[in-house]
């Protein structure tokens, strides 16, 4: 039996390197990182290509390792140089996201140690950090200091968490669930409606508010519909308001309505995946006030607060709520049980064992400390404010309303032809290109471009550059 142990012993170690193999394997993966970040500034924003990493399949998962600059190459070519390239700062198109260099080494650390951050008797120091975080957050958009939430893997899985805790704090079960009426423009986010439906309360009336001529909620017709639905017996249950649509970036007017909410015991939840950050910085404040009074609220770090993909937050006002919601027992889990001063993420959300969230977050903010952060959001702003001006001073083209925050909505109007089926083509040509990544959308119907500026490598020479592209193509296609 000792034999067959060893034996076995001496094949598992492979998983151990020793710190002569680390080294090596560190050296290439840092050359590799390396590389990538020297050659960003000029990397196309998308690869076309349709085909793009299909050679991934000619190696597969075997029995054997390969070599690590076997795989880089692997990587390299069916993976970093294929598709889009969101770190670009020409990266344009739907929520940009973020990937500072700081929040990689968090990565890196949480991986090596691979501390338990989903229960505090797992790792006191890991909760500690996730739960300063968010309430650091907390205090950033006005929420109280004894709101709880949790770091969850992106926006989706946080308005989830959220709407299902809407859910069971009014109510909505069984016979409930039809009479129940959700609040929402066309402008929400379809995270929202799959929610919803994972929710279980798909059967709910879903009631499209109106918008102004900015896209906002309208908050008298808000008022309105909930009167009426109220009259006709319904419950009126949740408001889905958006501190920023992914459309256009309009924020709804949030103070009105809270007041709204509040008149009528309404639930009001606050999509600020792509612009709750925004309160960091005075031009986003402004225009974000009231966003702290809701009941709930979430906020993407992975889109506005530059970290990589696979870091969302939710915020829950009243934590009996959450815990309502999650806090579920079970026998083996009752060592790590007991009153803690600190809540346990595990306890308040879907996830049990999880990636330490955290450390991704804290290590930029604790290196570079968060004035960067407001610096970087209030430029991305005033470029929004600048391109909103500057592509209105060439020939043919038109926007939307003055942003809010960094969307500009935007579009081709030509002399002749379809309107709609220049823009396609406009899109087409500039995402064919790659240079520049920009996306469309469709408002009332009409085809249009969007400009979202939230990458942190996005300054004011790629907005120019885009201005040029932009100019330079339109003419083309007018021929
Ligand atoms: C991106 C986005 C979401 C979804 O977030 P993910 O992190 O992509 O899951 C939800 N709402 C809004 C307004 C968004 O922009």
């Amino acid at each position: 039996m000792h034999e067959e142990i060893s034996k076995l012993e001496a094949i598992a170690r492979r998983l151990e390197p020793d710190a002569n193999e680390r080294g090596r394997l560190q050296s290439q993966v840092t050359a590799y990182a390396e590389a990538y970040l020297e050659s960003i500034d000029d990397a196309p924003a998308r690869d076309a290509r349709p085909d793009g990493g299909r050679a991934l399949y000619d190696s597969p998962i075997g029995e054997e390792g390969i070599d690590i600059q076997e795989a880089l190459a692997l990587l390299h070519e069916n993976v970093d140089t294929v598709g889009l390239n969101p770190p670009s700062g020409r990266y344009l198109g739907y929520i940009p996201g973020g990937g500072v260099y700081h929040a990689a080494l968090g990565d890196y650390l949480a991986a090596i140690t691979n501390r338990y951050a989903g229960v505090y008797y797992g790792n006191p120091g890991a909760v500690r950090m996730e739960n300063m975080l968010l309430r650091w957050m907390a205090g950033e958009i006005g929420y109280p200091k004894d709101a709880a939430g949790h770091l969850a893997s992106g926006g989706s899985m946080a308005n989830l968490t959220a709407i299902v805790t809407a859910r069971d704090a009014h109510g909505i079960v069984g016979d409930a669930i039809p009479r129940a009426v959700v609040y929402l423009t066309e402008h929400a986010h379809h995270s929202i409606k799959k929610a919803l439906h994972i929710a279980g309360v798909d059967q709910a009336i879903h009631r499209t508010v109106p918008v102004d001529e900015r896209y906002r909620m309208d908050a008298t017709a808000l008022d309105a519909a909930i009167a009426r639905d109220r009259k006709a017996g319904l419950q009126p249950w949740l408001i889905v308001a958006a501190a920023g649509t992914t459309n256009t970036g309009s924020v709804d007017p949030l103070a009105d309505i809270r007041q709204i909410a509040t008149a009528h015991g309404v639930w009001m939840h606050v999509d600020g995946a792509y612009g709750a950050f925004f309160a960091l910085c005075p031009e986003g404040r402004e225009v974000l006030r009231g966003m702290g009074e809701s009941d709930s609220i979430i906020m993407d770090p992975h889109k506005t607060l530059f970290l990589p993909y696979g870091a969302g937050a939710v915020l829950v006002r009243n934590r009996r709520d959450l815990f309502a919601s999650y806090d579920v027992e079970a026998d083996y889990m009752q060592d790590a049980r007991g009153s803690y001063e600190e809540v346990s993420p595990a306890d308040i959300s879907p996830e049990l064992s999880r990636h330490f969230r955290g450390l991704r977050m804290w290590l930029p903010l604790k290196l570079v400390g968060v004035r960067p952060f407001r610096a970087a959001l209030s430029e991305k702003i005033q470029l929004a404010r600048y391109f909103h001006q500057e592509i209105q001073r060439i020939d043919g083209f038109e926007t939307g309303p003055h942003p809010d925050l960094s969307v500009v909505v935007y579009r081709y109007r030509p002399s002749r032809g379809d309107a709609d089926e220049f823009n396609r083509r406009l899109t087409q040509r500039l995402q064919d290109e790659g240079r520049i990544f920009v996306s469309s959308t469709r408002i009332e119907g009409q085809f249009v471009l969007r400009l979202a500026i939230s990458c942190f490598r996005t300054h004011l020479a790629d907005i120019d550059e885009t201005l040029d592209v932009l100019a330079r193509t339109a003419r083309e296609i007018a021929g």
